[in-house]
């Protein structure tokens, strides 16, 4: 999977390029300015507004190695083991550069350490931020951390620090066009009748990239059954894709910008959520 694999997020795209992928292609150019390849981007944004499949996206783009971590890989009930599990992915990071290490659901671990009741979770925070540092210049060079959340604002500010997750990048929900390009991509591999996807598009305002992977499962499932009965394939319709539509609602998007906004008007002192200022001034 690359970028041409992802509807849409041109912006977003063109961060991570910048941030991850051109100190790879030319690190020349980057060695010269006193720049090295590596370090993290934070990817925040409603819920499944496309993070992890984004992740997945730069790393074919880059022909890197792409580890995928679920907290509850790290999380371990036994004292000391979630530090060794932690090292341990680190490591087989380094081993495998270039590499994507990807930490879903990062918040669960960067919840504001201040909040945090436990020495232990304490511990475990101390010990993912020793690993971003490195312990030299070089131990993370072409080991890319991106890390996500739908909860930007627990996530403490010492994991934003320089050489951390120090560029927070906000992937939005998609646009009319994106979702148009979003559907396309995820009806390509199957039978087609003539599609209009805009049609779809238009009737779907706040469905987000999972939304609509919901939208054309249920539709093919119909479809399937159809074409049993059938007894040969029916190809997919515009019609079946909007009388799916009609039977789902969006999941997250309007409760997320309120939520959003409240931070971005109220606790926004260290501008860190200027980018989503203009988001959560819109209609939602
Ligand atoms: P998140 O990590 O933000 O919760 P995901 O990356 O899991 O969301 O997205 C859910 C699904 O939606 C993905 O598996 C993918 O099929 C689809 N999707 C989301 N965004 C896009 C996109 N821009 N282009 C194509 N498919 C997308």
């Amino acid at each position: 999977m690359t970028f041409a694999d992802v509807a849409g997020m041109e912006t977003v795209k063109e961060a991570l390029r910048i941030k991850l992928l051109l100190p790879l292609q030319q690190p020349e150019l980057y060695a010269a300015y006193g720049k090295r390849a590596g370090g993290g981007v934070l990817l925040y944004g409603p819920p499944g507004a496309g993070k992890t499949h984004l992740a997945r996206a730069a790393a074919g783009e880059l022909g890197a190695a792409f580890v995928n971590v679920g907290l509850s890989d790290i999380l371990d009930m036994y004292v000391g083991s979630s530090e060794r599990n932690l090292h341990a992915t680190f490591d087989l990071a380094r081993r495998n550069r270039p590499c994507v290490l990807f930490f879903d659901e990062v918040d669960a671990l960067a919840g504001r350490r201040s909040d945090m009741r436990h020495a232990q979770t304490r511990q475990l925070v101390n010990q993912f931020l020793s690993e971003l540092d490195g312990v030299d210049q070089s131990a993370n060079e072409g080991v890319l951390v991106l890390a996500a959340t739908n909860v930007p604002w627990y996530v403490d500010a010492a994991f934003r620090r320089p050489g951390r997750l120090d560029q927070p990048v906000f992937v939005p929900p998609p646009d009319a066009a994106a979702r148009a390009a979003i559907l396309r991509i995820l009806c390509r591999d199957k039978p087609l009748a003539e599609m209009d996807f805009d049609a779809v598009a238009r009737v779907t305002e706040h469905f987000v990239g999972a939304d609509l992977k919901g939208l054309v499962d249920r539709a093919v499932e119909a479809k399937l059954q159809q074409s049993i009965s059938a007894g040969r394939p029916i190809p997919l319709s515009t019609q079946d894709l909007l009388a799916a539509a009609q039977t789902l609602r969006p999941t997250a998007v309007r409760e997320w910008m309120a939520t959003a906004r409240n931070y971005v008007l109220h606790a926004n002192d260290s501008g860190a959520w200027d980018e989503l200022m203009p988001w959560v001034k819109g209609k939602w």
